[in-house]
C-alpha cells in the first residue's frame, strides 16, 4: 500500500467503467486526483470546434458527477497540459501519473516528452489504451507493415481477441484543496448568440447516456442495421459517434455488447448476425483512420495520394459559402448541410454525398471541408475526419476512385426515396411533389406555383450544373493522373505506447 497520491490525466475517456488508467489508480491504492486539462493551444487551429465546446462542457459535468459518486473531485484546469501536469504532480505530491492514450500526432510527440519529463522526477507514468480495440502499432501486414487497404486490415483485426473491458472501479480516496477553475467559468457554451439550440434537442453527453444509447440500439436497431444503415430519413445507425469520440463509452464495451447480441442471436435468422458483424466493421474503419493516422501523421494536412497536391482546386469562397449555409440549390446536400448545422451530426451516407459535391462538384479543396466539419461536428475526430475526407477526394489510402462521382439527385432519390429528411431539413421545398423534390429546377410552374416555391427566391437555382461540373471534375483528374503516384512513406512507425 502506498500513500503519495495517484494523478489521473483524463482526456478523451471521459468515463469510468473501462478505464484502465482510472482503474490502475484504483488498485495502487492510494489517494486519487483526477485532473482535465483544457489545453486550447495543443492542437493549434485543429482544438476543439464550437460544436465539440459545448459537448465538453456537459460531457466533464456528468464525468465530475460520476467521479463524485466514488469519493473523488474532478480538478478542472487551464493552460498547457506539459506545464500543468507536472505541476499538479509537485503540488499535490503525487507519486504516479496514468491516463489513456490519444493517437493525434502533436499528442503523442508532447506526452513522449512529458512521460520522460515526469519519469525523470522520479514519478511513476504510465499509459493505457481505452480508445482502440488495438493499437496502431500491434497490427502489422505479413511483412511486418502498417496496412493501407481496409479489407485486409478488417480481415487481420478478426483475427485479434479483443480484451474484455474493465467495470467501474469503486470507492476511491481523495485529495483535498487542489485548486482548479469553475466549469462554467471556461465558458465552453455559447452565448451571444445561443447556437446550441438544435444540439440541446439532440444529444446527451455522458457515459450514462452513452450506454442508454447503446443499449437501445442493440435492442431496437441493430437486427436492421445492415438493411437500413444507408438510409438517413430513416433512425437506423448507432448515433455513438460523439460519445466514442470523447470516451464516454469505449469501442471494447461496444464490441463486447455486440458479441453478447450475437450470442443472443443463436439459432435466430442470420439478418441479425450479418448486420451485427456489419456495425463491427464500421468500429473497424475506426479503427483503420487511427492506424492511417497514426502512421501517417499528415493525414490532416496533405492528401496521401502525392499526385493531389497539383489538383486544380477552385477558391471560390461564394461556393464554398453557399455549400456551408446549404444554399447549393440541390436538396440532399442542402439538407445534409443544414441538419450538420443544426444537430452537429450528419449521417454517414449525407457526409460522403455533400463531400463528395464539396470537392467534385464545386473543386474546393477537401481540407476546407475537413475543417468546416471539424468545427460543426459533434464527433469531429481528427482520424475519422481527415481519413474519411480523403477516402471521399479520392486522395487517400484505399480511397473510392475520384471518378466516381456521386449524382446528387439519384443520390436523393435513392436514399431518400419518399422525400421525407429533404422535406424535415429544407421545408420551404416541403410541398414539392416526390417527382420534383430532388430536383427542383425541373418542375414547371404549373408546380412550383401550387408549392409557394419561387425558384432563385425562396430557394436557390442550382449552383453548378452537374453534368457540366462532373465533366469539368474529371478532365481535372486527367490532367493530374500523368503525375507521380507515390502514397507517402508511413512516418511515425518506430513511435509505440506514449
Ligand atoms: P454507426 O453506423 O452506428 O457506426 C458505429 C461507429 O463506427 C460510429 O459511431 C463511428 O465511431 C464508427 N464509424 C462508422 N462509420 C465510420 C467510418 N466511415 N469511418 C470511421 N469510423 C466510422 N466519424 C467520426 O466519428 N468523426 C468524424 O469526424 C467523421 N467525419 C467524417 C467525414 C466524412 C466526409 C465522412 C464520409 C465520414 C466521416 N465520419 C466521421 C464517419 C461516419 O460518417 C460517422 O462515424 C458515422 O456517420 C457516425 O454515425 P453513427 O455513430 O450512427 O455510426
Amino acid at each position: 500500500m502506498t500513500h503519495s497520491p495517484t494523478l489521473v490525466w483524463f482526456r478523451l475517456d471521459l468515463r469510468v467503467c473501462d478505464n484502465p488508467a482510472l482503474q490502475a489508480a484504483a488498485g495502487r491504492g492510494a489517494p486519487v486526483v483526477p485532473l482535465f486539462v483544457l489545453d486550447d493551444a495543443e492542437a493549434g487551429d485543429r482544438g476543439f470546434g464550437g460544436a465539440r465546446r459545448w459537448w465538453l462542457h456537459h460531457s466533464l459535468a456528468a464525468l465530475a458527477g460520476s467521479l463524485r459518486q466514488r469519493g473523488l473531485s474532478l480538478v478542472l484546469r487551464r493552460g498547457r497540459a506539459a506545464e500543468i501536469l507536472p505541476e499538479v504532480a509537485r503540488s499535490t505530491g503525487a507519486g504516479a501519473v496514468y491516463w489513456n492514450r490519444c493517437y493525434e500526432p502533436w499528442r503523442i510527440a508532447r506526452d513522449r516528452a512529458l512521460k520522460r519529463e515526469l519519469a525523470g522526477d522520479g514519478l511513476e507514468v504510465e499509459s493505457f489504451n481505452a480508445a482502440l480495440l488495438h493499437e496502431p502499432w500491434t497490427v502489422k501486414t505479413k511483412a511486418g507493415g502498417p496496412f493501407g487497404v481496409y479489407s485486409a486490415f478488417w480481415r487481420a483485426l478478426q483475427q485479434r481477441p479483443v480484451a474484455d473491458p474493465w467495470p467501474a472501479p469503486g470507492p476511491m480516496t481523495s485529495v483535498a484543496g487542489v485548486a482548479g477553475d469553475l466549469l462554467d467559468d471556461w465558458g465552453l457554451l455559447p452565448r451571444r448568440p445561443d447556437w446550441a439550440g438544435g444540439l440541446r434537442e439532440t444529444w446527451t453527453p455522458g457515459e450514462a447516456s452513452a450506454q442508454g444509447r447503446l443499449d437501445a440500439f442493440l435492442e431496437h436497431g441493430l437486427e436492421d442495421y445492415a438493411s437500413e444503415r444507408d438510409r438517413p430519413d430513416l433512425d437506423s445507425t448507432s448515433r455513438l459517434s460523439p460519445h466514442l469520440h470523447f470516451g464516454e463509452i469505449g469501442p471494447r464495451q461496444v464490441w463486447a455488447a455486440v458479441q453478447a447480441f450475437l450470442e443472443r442471436q443463436d439459432g435466430r435468422p442470420r439478418a441479425a448476425g450479418s448486420s451485427a458483424w456489419k456495425f463491427l466493421a464500421e468500429l473497424g474503419w475506426r479503427e483503420f483512420s487511427h492506424h492511417l493516422l497514426y502512421h501517417h501523421p499528415t493525414l490532416p494536412e496533405a492528401p496521401l495520394r502525392a499526385q493531389f497536391e497539383a489538383f486544380p482546386w477552385s477558391d471560390d469562397e461564394g461556393l464554398f459559402r453557399a455549400w456551408c449555409r446549404g444554399l447549393t440549390g440541390y436538396p440532399i446536400v442542402d439538407a445534409g448541410m443544414r441538419q450538420l448545422w443544426h444537430s452537429g451530426w450528419l449521417h454517414n451516407r449525407l457526409r460522403m454525398i455533400v463531400a463528395s459535391f464539396l470537392v467534385k462538384d464545386l473543386l474546393i479543396p477537401w481540407q476546407r471541408g475537413e475543417a468546416w466539419f471539424r468545427d460543426t461536428l459533434v464527433d469531429a475526430d481528427l482520424a475519422n475526419n481527415a481519413a474519411s475526407w480523403q477516402w471521399v477526394a479520392g486522395c487517400g489510402a484505399d480511397a473510392a476512385p475520384f471518378f466516381r462521382i456521386f449524382n446528387p439527385v439519384l443520390q436523393g432519390e435513392k436514399f431518400d426515396p419518399r422525400g421525407d429528411y429533404v422535406r424535415r431539413w429544407v421545408p420551404e421545398l416541403a410541398r414539392l411533389p416526390d417527382r420534383y423534390l430532388h430536383k427542383p429546377w425541373e418542375a414547371p410552374e404549373s408546380v412550383l406555383r401550387p408549392a409557394g416555391l419561387r425558384l432563385g427566391t425562396d430557394y436557390p437555382e442550382p449552383l453548378v450544373d452537374h453534368r457540366r461540373a462532373r465533366e469539368k471534375a474529371l478532365a481535372a483528374f486527367e490532367a493530374i493522373k500523368q503525375a507521380p503516384r507515390p502514397v507517402q512513406a508511413p512516418g511515425a512507425g518506430d513511435l509505440d505506447a506514449t
